[in-house]
């Protein structure tokens, strides 16, 4: 998808009514004319207000439809379709101008997500908490993902997870009590438990905690 964007804007399209450079934006899902997709999931529109297609537009619609609205010029990409699209006001396109920089993220953290999942195969042997961590921590991550990295920490027993997992707010509370479960199991395997003052890990047996020196109950 970003391969065909970054495509998309080195190439030049300009509108023949006004000679400005045409904007790439994310197609409407449905094809406002008869129903169908545009069969594809981009589309080259010229998004000048000033242009005469535009400008002169609105009395068309209203002289021809009875209702407001005017045209913008569009193309459909690798083909030679091109359209004059009616829209019904100025902000008709400008929430689906493709961000390129928005899109460069969301690449990035997908290929990060990627990479975790792959990891999960080999970190019990590795005893690699890291992308166990970096799936249960990102909230945008795959649920199924993250059901299974958090399976995966029991058998880690990796006491460095508790911390990073206790300050996040899940938003799936399914989740969040799997992961609850894991952190109270790797506590009692390593005969530890939380403060409940200070949340430090102080051993079971403890009647002072070492960390802010109060009786504990
Ligand atoms: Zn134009
Ligand atoms: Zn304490």
């Amino acid at each position: 998808m970003l391969a065909t964007v970054l495509k998309y804007l080195e190439e030049k399209h300009v509108c023949p009514h006004c000679d400005k450079e045409l904007t790439l934006c994310h197609a409407p899902p449905i094809h406002v004319g008869d129903g169908l997709g545009w069969g594809s999931e981009y589309l080259f529109i010229c998004l000048n207000d000033d242009c005469p297609l535009f400008v002169n537009g609105w009395k068309h619609v209203e002289a021809n439809y009875c209702h407001v609205g005017s045209y913008r010029y569009m193309e459909i990409p690798n083909s030679n379709e091109s359209y004059n699209m009616m829209v019904a006001g100025k902000g008709a396109f400008t929430g689906s101008v493709v961000d390129i920089e928005a899109m460069k993220r969301q690449n990035k953290r997908y290929q990060q997500e990627k990479k975790a999942v792959a990891q999960l195969d080999t970190c019990l042997e590795e005893k690699n908490l890291e992308p166990v961590l970096f799936l249960l921590l990102d909230d945008h991550a795959h649920i199924k993902h993250r059901k299974r990295a958090a399976e995966l920490l029991e058998p880690l027993g990796d006491l460095g997870c508790i911390e990073p997992l206790r300050n996040h707010d899940f938003r799936d509370s399914n989740l969040e009590q799997t992961v609850n479960l894991a952190i109270s199991r790797i506590l009692a395997t390593n005969y530890l438990k939380e403060c409940p003052f200070c949340f430090e890990l102080i051993k079971v047996r403890a009647t002072v905690c070492k960390h802010c020196r109060k009786d504990l109950p």
